[in-house]
């Protein structure tokens, strides 16, 4: 039996606005139902950034709270991951949440240019996310924006500042930053698999590129990440009518090369995770 697959779903994110997709969801009973219907359609890890009302990004530990205890009272044994990225947050305010022991946060270990901004991580507010995750007992999951983060997450490591075995995820297809382009792929997860032999790893493409870089990571023995953060089409033709309908389309393509999505319980043994309570 080939590896089970764990498919992220990246509901919201800090960027996408409903007027790009009516599907977008932005309040947090919203984005429990949303995730409800990905977890349904076989997501079990959902990446969950919330908004304020007019839809400008937030670090309110309120409303991760209730994104939170909604998730887990409908979506037993979902891995739930906060961001502890996005624009428009000040950097104080990113680790905020993250005493809400969440399974998992995301932590980017160095800065990086998108289309037109600097995604600012400098090396003590990653040491000082890291420490954060640490106390409260919280998986990162390394956010690898450009090759020099895969080996600021071994200096991390061999500090102590996390635990293997790590979970790495790869983005490309931002402007200004790693392309998508499947021998990068390979190369990355070839470097992983040099630099932390027992991590774990997923790939995320931007915009066009979703779909592309799943069929990769289905291709490649990784695990995938969809969802309306990261674009809001399933394809040129066709916009997302929901998070659950990508989740869908990330199944069949795993199902095409035989390997079926995780159940929650796979899911979190795979990550390493402990059972949900
Ligand atoms: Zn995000």
């Amino acid at each position: 039996m080939s590896k089970p697959v764990v498919i992220t779903c990246a509901i919201t994110g800090s960027q996408t606005r409903k007027s790009m997709n009516p599907a977008v969801p932005i309040t947090p009973s919203e984005q429990i139902e949303s995730t409800h219907e990905a977890f349904e359609a076989g997501s079990t890890l959902v990446h969950v950034h919330v908004r304020n009302p007019d839809e400008t990004s937030s670090s309110d530990p309120g409303l991760f709270a209730q994104v939170q205890e909604g998730i887990r009272r409908h979506c037993p044994g979902m891995i739930v991951q906060f961001s502890t990225g996005g624009r428009g947050r000040d950097s104080a305010e990113r680790g905020k949440p993250l005493h809400l022991r969440p399974d998992m946060a995301s932590l980017a270990t160095g800065s990086v240019n998108f289309a037109t901004v600097i995604y600012d991580n400098a090396p003590p507010l990653v040491d000082e996310l890291a420490q954060a995750m640490l106390e409260f007992d919280v998986k990162p999951e390394i956010e690898v924006f450009d090759l020099a983060m895969l080996y600021n997450a071994r200096d991390l490591l061999d500090r102590g500042l996390v635990k293997a075995p790590l979970h790495v995820q790869f983005v490309m297809g931002i402007k200004n930053a790693l392309p998508a382009k499947r021998h990068l792929l390979e190369f990355l997860v070839a470097e992983l698999h040099d630099v932390m032999p027992d991590a774990t790893w997923v790939a995320a493409g931007v915009g066009r590129h979703q779909f592309e870089v799943a069929q990769w990571c289905a291709e490649l023995g990784g695990h995938i990440r969809v969802g309306l953060e990261d674009g809001v089409r399933v394809s040129r033709e066709r916009l997302a009518k929901s998070n659950a309908d990508m989740v869908e389309r990330a199944v069949e393509i795993c199902a095409a090369l035989g390997r079926a999505a995780a159940t929650p319980e796979q899911a979190r043994e795979m990550l390493s995770l402990k059972a949900a309570a």
